[in-house]
């Protein structure tokens, strides 16, 4: 059983980054991954602007009544100010030459066309200077980065109308198993159970901004199993499986995928999720994922989400862990890591972990009813009260 730090490292040093670049409006790149660094040509804001509604004026002149020589909102340019006068401006307006400050209106009485200012003015004050944000020339976001809704922002106010991001990753995604029933294609026969793989696997592909080729159910036969892998494998940049990996005579993924490609591990030693497959099929890489539904979402987020993302050109994946205290106890050390669900609250002494009741892999409520995974290092008990390493799971889906 290989342990975790080293199953990922291995698989990441197999990953080939896609080079296929497409240019998209910027409306349509969220979530997808930048192809090249952006540089921004011009200076944001292009000009000294006004924080606040208020008037402008040398601070030198604050201690007297000043005339009101013009009126500058935003998206107007005011001529210089002349000393001994203020202008009267709103956010976003341009400061006029000759004024260094800014004060806000509520600090300040206008009658009869001369505005009177209250308190210390200083140089500065309520000005944001050109180029504060982003200068010219600076690089403003780095090719590998997935696009947010706040980059989306960022790569606009420098004037970007459209992005170079890679094209979407193809992953094909096929569910073994003879006792699985598609839910939606009627009543389950007695030894069956519905299809539950199928829809946790395309969401989290989903939720990566993935292209998901759905390959279907396969039978619990090598010759099913041979053929589907390989029309899997045409059809998209990966292939993940469910189920059949483990060491039963049903289980038939690993010897079919070392018959047309290559198995590069298998059995990791966490949980839930030992029987974990990586390899290729032909030129494709493969990864057979346990199938327990637990262990599912739970090598997804720890092996095949680095891989993946690795594959669709993302530089930095890694998600934040926060620490926790620990709200239950584990007696007795494991020789696999165990990955707890748990359900985090707030407490005044900061993040309290609650674990839920029925831990077992195929329970798969307990990811429904968690917002957090406990890591529990092998070897390690935990007493109540410890503090314990968790990661969240949104962030353990996206990052
Ligand atoms: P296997 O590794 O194929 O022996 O599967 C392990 C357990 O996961 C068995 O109880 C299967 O019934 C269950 N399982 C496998 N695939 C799925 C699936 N797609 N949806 C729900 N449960 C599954
Ligand atoms: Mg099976």
């Amino acid at each position: 059983m290989l342990p975790i730090e080293e199953a990922v490292a291995r698989v990441l040093a197999l990953a080939r980054p896609i080079s296929d670049v497409v240019e998209l409006p910027l409306l349509e790149a969220l979530g997808l991954v930048l192809a090249s660094d952006v540089v921004s040509t011009l200076d944001v804001p292009p000009q000294d602007n006004s924080a606040m509604d208020g008037y402008a004026l040398r601070a030198g002149d604050a201690d007297r009544a000043l005339p009101v020589s013009q009126r500058i909102p935003a998206g107007a340019v005011g001529c210089a100010l002349e000393g001994g006068t203020a202008a009267r401006i709103f956010t976003g307006a341009p400061i006029p030459g000759g004024a260094d400050a800014v004060v806000m209106q509520e600090d300040c009485v206008e009658s009869s066309g001369t505005v009177r200012v209250s308190g210390a003015v200083v140089v500065g004050q309520n000005i944001r200077p050109r180029g504060q944000d982003i200068a010219a020339g600076e690089t403003v976001l780095v090719a590998g980065r997935v696009l947010r809704p706040q980059d989306l922002g960022l790569l606009a106010s420098v004037g970007c109308s459209s992005v170079r991001v890679y094209r979407p990753l193809r992953v094909a995604v096929l569910s073994t198993g003879d006792e699985l029933v598609e839910p939606g294609s009627g009543e389950l026969g007695e030894g069956c159970i519905y299809n539950s793989n199928r829809y946790t696997l395309t969401g989290l592909l989903r939720a990566l901004n993935l292209e998901v080729v759905d390959c279907g159910i396969v039978a619990d036969t090598p010759e099913a199993t041979g053929a589907a892998l390989s029309t899997a494998a045409a059809r998209a940049d990966c292939v993940i499986t469910t189920g059949g990996v483990s060491v039963g005579e049903e289980d038939h993924v690993r010897n079919q995928v070392q018959k047309l490609g290559r198995l590069d591990l298998w059995k990791l030693a966490i949980k839930p999720g030992k029987p974990l497959a990586f390899g290729s099929i032909g030129e494709t890489p493969f990864i057979g994922l346990p199938g327990n539904p637990t262990s599912v979402f739970v090598t997804f987020c720890l092996v095949a989400r680095p891989f993946l993302l690795k594959l669709q050109g993302v530089v930095e994946s890694e998600p934040l862990r926060l620490q926790a205290l620990a709200a239950f106890s584990v007696p007795r050390p494991g020789t696999r890591q165990d990955y707890l669900r748990v359900t985090l609250e707030n407490t005044a002494d900061g993040l309290r972990a609650c674990r839920y009741a029925n831990q077992s892999s195929g329970v798969l409520s307990s990811v429904s009813h968690s917002n957090a995974l406990a890591i529990i290092p092998i070897g390690a008990t935990v007493e109540e009260g410890d503090t314990v390493e968790v990661l969240l799971l949104d962030l353990a889906i996206r990052g």
